[in-house]
C-alpha cells in the first residue's frame, strides 16, 4: 500500500526496492541508482525530514548513529583508507533532488574541490 509519495519514505518502507547495505532502527543505506563514483551510497534516516535545514539540536543522537554508520560503511567498503566524500546536497542551487534528508558517501576514485 502507498503510504506517501516521497521516493526516500517509500524505499525506508520498502515499497520500493534497494540495494541495502546497513538499516538500523533509525537509519537506512543503500546502493545509489545512479552512482557518480565507483562507491556511491545513500545513507538515509528512517523520518521524514525534508533538509539539513530542518534540523535542531533534538537530532543529535540521529546524527551521532548517522556518522557512525557512515565511517563504518566506508571501512567495510574498503574506500576509508584513502579517502572519500560524505556530502548532503541543500535545496535547488546545492543540488539536492530528493527532499528528504540523506548523505551521498561517495569514493574509489579522487574527488574534485570545488564541487561543480
Ligand atoms: P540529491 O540529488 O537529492 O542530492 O540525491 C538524490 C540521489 O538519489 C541521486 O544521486 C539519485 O541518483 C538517487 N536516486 C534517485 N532515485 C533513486 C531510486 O529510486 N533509488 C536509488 N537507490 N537512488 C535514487
Ligand atoms: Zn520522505
Amino acid at each position: 500500500m502507498t503510504t506517501t509519495l516521497c521516493l526516500f519514505c517509500r524505499i525506508v518502507a520498502g515499497e520500493l526496492p534497494s540495494r541495502r547495505v546497513h538499516e538500523d532502527d533509525v537509519v537506512i543505506a543503500f546502493h545509489d541508482i545512479a552512482p557518480r563514483a565507483p562507491t556511491h551510497i545513500l545513507i538515509v534516516p528512517r523520518d521524514h525530514i525534508p533538509s539539513v535545514l530542518d534540523l535542531t539540536e533534538d537530532h543529535g543522537r540521529l546524527l551521532g548513529r548517522l556518522f557512525h554508520v557512515a565511517a563504518e560503511i566506508a571501512r567495510s567498503e574498503r574506500i576509508a583508507e584513502r579517502g572519500y566524500r560524505l556530502v548532503s546536497n541543500v535545496g535547488d542551487w546545492g543540488g539536492q533532488s530528493v527532499d528528504h534528508l540523506h548523505w551521498h558517501l561517495m569514493g574509489g576514485r579522487s574527488m574534485a574541490w570545488p564541487p561543480g
